[in-house]
Protein backbone atom coordinates (compact mmCIF):
# COMPACT_ATOMS: atom_id res chain seq x y z
CA UNK A 1 0.00 0.00 0.00
CA UNK A 2 1.13 3.61 -0.24
CA UNK A 3 0.84 5.99 2.08
CA UNK A 4 1.84 9.86 1.86
CA UNK A 5 4.00 10.92 4.33
CA UNK A 6 4.57 14.92 5.03
CA UNK A 7 8.04 16.22 5.88
CA UNK A 8 8.61 19.96 6.69
CA UNK A 9 11.56 21.66 5.43
CA UNK A 10 13.69 23.82 7.53
CA UNK A 11 15.46 25.87 5.24
CA UNK A 12 17.54 28.73 5.41
CA UNK A 13 16.94 32.08 4.06
CA UNK A 14 18.88 31.23 0.92
CA UNK A 15 17.49 27.86 0.42
CA UNK A 16 13.63 29.11 0.58
CA UNK A 17 14.89 31.66 -1.45
CA UNK A 18 16.38 28.98 -4.02
CA UNK A 19 13.08 26.36 -3.32
CA UNK A 20 10.77 29.15 -4.32
CA UNK A 21 12.81 30.37 -7.61
CA UNK A 22 13.00 26.57 -8.47
CA UNK A 23 9.57 25.88 -7.94
CA UNK A 24 8.42 29.02 -10.07
CA UNK A 25 10.59 28.31 -13.08
CA UNK A 26 9.20 24.39 -12.81
CA UNK A 27 5.64 25.88 -12.80
CA UNK A 28 6.23 28.38 -15.33
CA UNK A 29 7.93 25.93 -17.46
CA UNK A 30 4.61 23.63 -17.19
CA UNK A 31 2.98 26.00 -18.62
CA UNK A 32 5.14 26.56 -21.71
CA UNK A 33 4.89 22.91 -22.26
CA UNK A 34 0.91 22.75 -21.67
CA UNK A 35 1.33 25.46 -24.23
CA UNK A 36 2.59 23.82 -27.18
CA UNK A 37 0.76 20.61 -26.25
CA UNK A 38 -2.19 22.31 -26.13
CA UNK A 39 -1.47 24.05 -29.76
CA UNK A 40 0.00 21.30 -31.56
CA UNK A 41 -2.14 18.50 -29.77
CA UNK A 42 0.40 16.36 -28.19
CA UNK A 43 0.43 15.07 -24.99
CA UNK A 44 2.54 12.34 -24.14
CA UNK A 45 5.28 12.98 -21.87
CA UNK A 46 7.79 11.74 -24.24
CA UNK A 47 6.84 13.24 -27.45
CA UNK A 48 6.56 16.74 -25.15
CA UNK A 49 10.30 15.95 -23.98
CA UNK A 50 11.01 15.43 -28.19
CA UNK A 51 9.69 18.74 -28.57
CA UNK A 52 10.75 21.67 -25.60
CA UNK A 53 13.42 20.03 -24.20
CA UNK A 54 16.36 22.76 -25.34
CA UNK A 55 13.51 25.35 -25.22
CA UNK A 56 13.86 24.23 -21.25
CA UNK A 57 17.11 23.63 -21.11
CA UNK A 58 17.84 27.39 -22.29
CA UNK A 59 15.69 28.95 -20.01
CA UNK A 60 18.16 27.35 -17.19
CA UNK A 61 15.90 24.16 -15.89
CA UNK A 62 18.50 21.69 -15.26
CA UNK A 63 17.83 18.27 -17.25
CA UNK A 64 16.35 16.60 -14.36
CA UNK A 65 13.51 18.86 -13.45
CA UNK A 66 12.68 19.85 -17.21
CA UNK A 67 11.81 15.60 -17.42
CA UNK A 68 9.76 16.12 -14.66
CA UNK A 69 8.10 19.34 -16.30
CA UNK A 70 7.12 16.91 -19.46
CA UNK A 71 6.16 14.33 -16.58
CA UNK A 72 3.93 16.89 -14.68
CA UNK A 73 2.06 18.40 -18.30
CA UNK A 74 1.94 15.17 -19.16
CA UNK A 75 -0.03 13.84 -16.45
CA UNK A 76 -2.30 16.82 -16.27
CA UNK A 77 -3.94 16.06 -19.82
CA UNK A 78 -4.27 12.03 -19.07
CA UNK A 79 -7.57 12.65 -17.83
CA UNK A 80 -8.85 15.38 -19.86
CA UNK A 81 -7.90 17.15 -23.32
CA UNK A 82 -10.41 18.88 -24.15
CA UNK A 83 -9.47 21.86 -21.59
CA UNK A 84 -5.65 23.69 -21.76
CA UNK A 85 -4.03 22.89 -18.42
CA UNK A 86 -2.72 26.03 -16.91
CA UNK A 87 -0.19 25.67 -13.99
CA UNK A 88 0.16 28.21 -10.42
CA UNK A 89 3.13 29.37 -9.83
CA UNK A 90 3.26 28.25 -6.54
CA UNK A 91 1.38 24.45 -6.92
CA UNK A 92 2.68 21.40 -5.96
CA UNK A 93 5.37 20.16 -8.37
CA UNK A 94 6.76 16.24 -8.48
CA UNK A 95 10.21 15.07 -7.52
CA UNK A 96 11.60 12.10 -7.38
CA UNK A 97 14.95 10.23 -5.51
CA UNK A 98 17.05 11.78 -8.47
CA UNK A 99 16.06 14.88 -7.09
CA UNK A 100 15.67 14.61 -3.55
CA UNK A 101 17.82 12.26 -1.01
CA UNK A 102 17.10 11.72 2.36
CA UNK A 103 19.55 11.05 5.31
CA UNK A 104 16.77 9.66 7.62
CA UNK A 105 19.57 8.90 10.97
CA UNK A 106 20.40 13.02 10.85
CA UNK A 107 17.38 14.03 9.37
CA UNK A 108 18.49 16.11 6.16
CA UNK A 109 17.34 15.98 3.28
CA UNK A 110 19.07 17.04 -0.20
CA UNK A 111 16.79 19.02 -2.80
CA UNK A 112 17.57 19.78 -5.97
CA UNK A 113 17.33 23.31 -6.80
CA UNK A 114 17.79 25.32 -10.05
CA UNK A 115 21.80 26.12 -10.01
CA UNK A 116 22.74 23.43 -7.02
CA UNK A 117 21.47 20.91 -4.68
CA UNK A 118 20.37 22.22 -0.88
CA UNK A 119 20.92 20.36 1.99
CA UNK A 120 18.52 21.06 4.81
CA UNK A 121 17.14 19.63 8.01
CA UNK A 122 13.60 18.41 7.97
CA UNK A 123 11.11 17.97 10.59
CA UNK A 124 8.42 14.59 10.55
CA UNK A 125 6.00 13.21 13.20
CA UNK A 126 7.13 10.29 14.72
CA UNK A 127 4.47 7.72 12.38
CA UNK A 128 5.57 9.18 9.33
CA UNK A 129 9.20 8.55 10.15
CA UNK A 130 8.54 4.85 10.39
CA UNK A 131 6.52 5.15 6.84
CA UNK A 132 9.75 6.84 5.31
CA UNK A 133 11.94 3.87 5.95
CA UNK A 134 9.83 2.34 3.14
CA UNK A 135 10.12 5.75 0.85
CA UNK A 136 10.46 5.04 -2.66
CA UNK A 137 10.02 7.06 -5.87
CA UNK A 138 7.74 10.00 -5.92
CA UNK A 139 7.52 12.94 -3.30
CA UNK A 140 5.86 16.35 -4.35
CA UNK A 141 7.26 19.74 -3.26
CA UNK A 142 4.65 21.54 -1.61
CA UNK A 143 4.79 25.40 -0.63
CA UNK A 144 1.89 26.17 1.76
CA UNK A 145 1.83 29.52 3.48
CA UNK A 146 5.31 30.39 3.41
CA UNK A 147 6.53 26.74 4.10
CA UNK A 148 7.87 24.11 1.93
CA UNK A 149 7.25 20.30 2.25
CA UNK A 150 7.62 17.35 0.63
CA UNK A 151 4.75 14.97 0.70
CA UNK A 152 6.87 11.69 0.42
CA UNK A 153 4.79 8.76 -1.28
CA UNK A 154 6.09 5.87 0.93
CA UNK A 155 5.70 2.13 1.06
CA UNK A 156 3.86 0.21 3.06
CA UNK A 157 4.04 -3.56 3.55
CA UNK A 158 0.71 -5.28 4.39
CA UNK A 159 0.19 -8.06 7.09
CA UNK A 160 -1.85 -11.02 5.55
CA UNK A 161 -5.38 -10.82 5.88
CA UNK A 162 -6.84 -12.61 9.11
CA UNK A 163 -9.38 -15.10 8.82
CA UNK A 164 -12.98 -14.69 10.31
CA UNK A 165 -15.73 -15.58 10.61
CA UNK A 166 -17.54 -12.71 11.96
CA UNK A 167 -17.94 -8.98 10.67
CA UNK A 168 -18.08 -5.71 12.62
CA UNK A 169 -21.12 -4.18 10.92
CA UNK A 170 -21.00 -0.49 10.43
CA UNK A 171 -23.14 2.17 9.11
CA UNK A 172 -22.28 5.32 8.10
CA UNK A 173 -25.57 7.73 9.07
CA UNK A 174 -26.00 11.48 8.96
CA UNK A 175 -27.43 11.75 12.60
CA UNK A 176 -24.52 9.84 14.07
CA UNK A 177 -20.78 9.37 12.02
CA UNK A 178 -21.44 5.72 12.62
CA UNK A 179 -22.81 2.86 14.53
CA UNK A 180 -21.18 -0.59 14.98
CA UNK A 181 -23.37 -3.70 15.41
CA UNK A 182 -22.13 -3.83 19.08
CA UNK A 183 -24.23 -0.85 19.39
CA UNK A 184 -21.24 1.61 20.19
CA UNK A 185 -22.21 5.03 18.84
CA UNK A 186 -20.03 7.50 17.23
CA UNK A 187 -21.72 10.70 17.46
CA UNK A 188 -20.37 14.02 16.21
CA UNK A 189 -21.66 16.10 18.81
CA UNK A 190 -18.57 18.43 19.17
CA UNK A 191 -18.02 18.28 15.24
CA UNK A 192 -21.75 19.30 15.02
CA UNK A 193 -21.44 22.08 17.29
CA UNK A 194 -18.34 23.33 15.46
CA UNK A 195 -19.97 23.08 12.28
CA UNK A 196 -22.85 24.98 13.46
CA UNK A 197 -21.50 27.77 15.09
CA UNK A 198 -18.89 27.65 11.60
CA UNK A 199 -22.48 27.76 9.60
CA UNK A 200 -23.42 31.18 11.20
CA UNK A 201 -19.98 32.49 10.89
CA UNK A 202 -19.93 31.34 7.41
CA UNK A 203 -23.32 33.41 6.76
CA UNK A 204 -22.40 36.48 8.20
CA UNK A 205 -19.60 36.33 6.03
CA UNK A 206 -20.96 35.48 2.76
CA UNK A 207 -23.68 38.47 3.22
CA UNK A 208 -20.54 40.68 3.70
CA UNK A 209 -18.56 39.67 0.21
CA UNK A 210 -15.89 41.66 1.15
CA UNK A 211 -11.61 40.63 0.50
CA UNK A 212 -11.27 39.98 4.11
CA UNK A 213 -14.91 37.83 4.75
CA UNK A 214 -13.60 35.88 1.75
CA UNK A 215 -10.11 35.28 3.80
CA UNK A 216 -11.70 34.15 6.69
CA UNK A 217 -14.02 31.95 4.79
CA UNK A 218 -11.45 30.18 3.01
CA UNK A 219 -9.48 29.56 6.67
CA UNK A 220 -13.07 28.51 8.44
CA UNK A 221 -13.14 25.84 5.98
CA UNK A 222 -9.58 24.64 6.29
CA UNK A 223 -10.15 24.41 10.48
CA UNK A 224 -13.48 22.58 9.64
CA UNK A 225 -12.10 20.25 7.02
CA UNK A 226 -9.16 19.44 9.84
CA UNK A 227 -11.34 19.10 12.45
CA UNK A 228 -13.19 17.17 10.70
CA UNK A 229 -10.37 14.48 9.71
CA UNK A 230 -8.81 14.17 13.46
CA UNK A 231 -12.15 13.01 14.01
CA UNK A 232 -12.26 10.58 11.20
CA UNK A 233 -9.14 9.19 11.98
CA UNK A 234 -10.21 8.62 15.76
CA UNK A 235 -13.24 7.12 14.53
CA UNK A 236 -11.64 4.82 12.38
CA UNK A 237 -8.69 3.77 14.74
CA UNK A 238 -11.20 3.11 17.11
CA UNK A 239 -13.18 0.53 14.75
CA UNK A 240 -10.50 -1.25 13.09
CA UNK A 241 -8.55 -2.34 16.85
CA UNK A 242 -11.55 -3.11 17.93
CA UNK A 243 -12.43 -5.19 14.96
CA UNK A 244 -8.45 -6.87 15.00
CA UNK A 245 -8.88 -7.26 18.84
CA UNK A 246 -12.18 -9.62 18.12
CA UNK A 247 -10.98 -11.32 15.43
CA UNK A 248 -13.59 -9.97 13.18
CA UNK A 249 -13.90 -8.56 9.80
CA UNK A 250 -15.49 -5.12 8.92
CA UNK A 251 -18.45 -5.23 6.99
CA UNK A 252 -18.97 -1.67 5.30
CA UNK A 253 -21.98 -0.65 2.61
CA UNK A 254 -21.10 -0.44 -0.90
CA UNK A 255 -19.83 3.23 -1.01
CA UNK A 256 -22.61 3.81 -4.09
CA UNK A 257 -25.35 3.75 -1.49
CA UNK A 258 -23.85 5.83 1.14
CA UNK A 259 -23.64 8.35 -1.55
CA UNK A 260 -27.26 8.16 -2.79
CA UNK A 261 -28.76 8.12 0.97
CA UNK A 262 -26.66 11.02 1.69
CA UNK A 263 -28.18 13.24 -1.61
CA UNK A 264 -31.56 11.65 -0.49
CA UNK A 265 -31.04 13.16 3.00
CA UNK A 266 -30.53 16.32 1.35
CA UNK A 267 -31.46 18.70 4.36
CA UNK A 268 -28.35 17.19 6.31
CA UNK A 269 -26.18 17.49 4.00
CA UNK A 270 -24.77 20.80 5.38
CA UNK A 271 -24.13 18.87 8.39
CA UNK A 272 -21.99 16.04 6.95
CA UNK A 273 -20.50 16.41 3.86
CA UNK A 274 -19.81 13.45 1.29
CA UNK A 275 -15.98 13.95 1.38
CA UNK A 276 -16.33 13.31 5.07
CA UNK A 277 -17.75 9.75 4.44
CA UNK A 278 -15.86 9.17 2.51
CA UNK A 279 -12.64 9.93 4.42
CA UNK A 280 -13.64 7.76 6.86
CA UNK A 281 -14.29 5.18 4.59
CA UNK A 282 -10.79 5.56 3.58
CA UNK A 283 -9.50 5.70 6.80
CA UNK A 284 -11.37 2.59 8.09
CA UNK A 285 -9.93 0.36 4.95
CA UNK A 286 -6.60 2.10 4.44
CA UNK A 287 -6.17 1.04 8.75
CA UNK A 288 -8.03 -2.20 7.98
CA UNK A 289 -5.27 -2.88 5.81
CA UNK A 290 -2.36 -2.08 7.43
CA UNK A 291 -3.37 -4.38 10.98
CA UNK A 292 -4.56 -7.50 8.66
CA UNK A 293 -8.17 -6.92 9.13
CA UNK A 294 -11.04 -8.01 6.30
CA UNK A 295 -13.08 -5.35 5.03
CA UNK A 296 -16.33 -6.16 2.88
CA UNK A 297 -18.91 -3.77 1.39
CA UNK A 298 -22.06 -5.14 1.44
CA UNK A 299 -24.93 -4.53 -1.02
CA UNK A 300 -26.60 -1.27 0.89
CA UNK A 301 -30.06 -1.84 -0.29
CA UNK A 302 -32.63 -2.11 2.85
CA UNK A 303 -30.12 -2.02 5.62
CA UNK A 304 -32.16 0.89 7.67
CA UNK A 305 -35.74 -1.04 6.31
CA UNK A 306 -35.31 -4.62 7.65
CA UNK A 307 -35.83 -6.60 10.68
CA UNK A 308 -33.62 -7.73 12.01
CA UNK A 309 -35.69 -9.99 14.22
CA UNK A 310 -38.05 -11.61 11.65
CA UNK A 311 -36.60 -10.27 8.48
CA UNK A 312 -40.01 -7.86 7.20
CA UNK A 313 -38.98 -5.43 5.30
CA UNK A 314 -40.83 -2.43 5.05
CA UNK A 315 -40.36 1.25 4.47
CA UNK A 316 -42.25 1.89 7.11
CA UNK A 317 -40.57 -0.06 9.70
CA UNK A 318 -38.59 3.02 9.95
CA UNK A 319 -40.38 5.88 11.90
CA UNK A 320 -37.99 8.48 11.61
CA UNK A 321 -34.76 9.10 11.36
CA UNK A 322 -33.69 7.82 14.41
CA UNK A 323 -35.94 5.22 15.40
CA UNK A 324 -36.90 1.68 13.86
CA UNK A 325 -39.99 0.05 14.37
CA UNK A 326 -41.26 -3.32 12.67
CA UNK A 327 -44.58 -3.04 11.32
CA UNK A 328 -44.73 -6.92 11.53
CA UNK A 329 -43.40 -8.26 15.04
CA UNK A 330 -43.05 -4.93 17.11
CA UNK A 331 -38.91 -4.75 17.48
CA UNK A 332 -37.95 -1.99 18.26
CA UNK A 333 -34.36 0.27 18.30
CA UNK A 334 -32.57 2.69 17.13
CA UNK A 335 -32.60 2.81 13.26
CA UNK A 336 -28.94 3.38 12.42
CA UNK A 337 -27.65 0.29 14.87
CA UNK A 338 -30.27 -1.75 13.42
CA UNK A 339 -28.57 -1.17 9.91
CA UNK A 340 -25.00 -1.89 11.53
CA UNK A 341 -26.42 -5.22 12.26
CA UNK A 342 -28.14 -5.68 9.55
CA UNK A 343 -24.77 -4.81 7.29
CA UNK A 344 -23.13 -6.81 9.50
CA UNK A 345 -24.77 -10.10 8.63
CA UNK A 346 -25.08 -9.48 5.15
CA UNK A 347 -21.48 -9.83 4.92
CA UNK A 348 -21.81 -12.76 7.01
CA UNK A 349 -24.51 -14.34 4.65
CA UNK A 350 -23.11 -13.02 1.15
CA UNK A 351 -20.47 -14.81 -0.55
CA UNK A 352 -17.83 -11.82 0.59
CA UNK A 353 -17.94 -8.76 -2.24
CA UNK A 354 -14.20 -7.86 -0.78
CA UNK A 355 -14.05 -4.59 -1.17
CA UNK A 356 -10.47 -4.33 -3.12
CA UNK A 357 -11.07 -0.66 -3.87
CA UNK A 358 -7.27 0.40 -4.86
CA UNK A 359 -7.44 3.60 -3.48
CA UNK A 360 -4.45 6.26 -5.37
CA UNK A 361 -3.39 7.84 -2.80
CA UNK A 362 -1.21 10.13 -4.71
CA UNK A 363 -2.60 13.62 -3.69
CA UNK A 364 -1.95 14.66 -7.14
CA UNK A 365 -4.65 12.42 -8.69
CA UNK A 366 -6.87 12.47 -5.85
CA UNK A 367 -8.34 15.55 -4.66
CA UNK A 368 -8.44 13.75 -0.69
CA UNK A 369 -4.69 12.90 -0.11
CA UNK A 370 -3.91 10.89 2.81
CA UNK A 371 -1.33 12.64 5.07
CA UNK A 372 0.33 11.34 8.19
ZN1 LIG B 1 -39.80 -7.78 12.72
Amino acid sequence: MKLIARIKLQPTPDQHAALLQTLEAANTACNQVSEVAWQRRVFGQFALHKLCYTDLRALGIPANIAVRVFAKVADGYKLDKTTKRTFKPHGAFPFNDRLVSYNLKKRIVSIATLTSRAKMPFVISDHAAKLLEGLHGECDVVYRKGVFYLYQCCDVDEPPIDDTDGFLGVDMGVANIAVDSDGTIFQGKSMKGVRYRHRQLRRKLQAKGTKSARRRLKKLAGKEQRFAKDVNHVISKHIVAKAKDTARGIALEDLGGIRKRVTARKAQRATLSSWSFFQLRTFIEYKAKLMGVKVVAVDPRNTSRTCPCCGHIDKANRKTQDKFLCVDCGFSGLADYIASVNIGRRALLSVPNVSDVDIDFYPQRQGQALLL
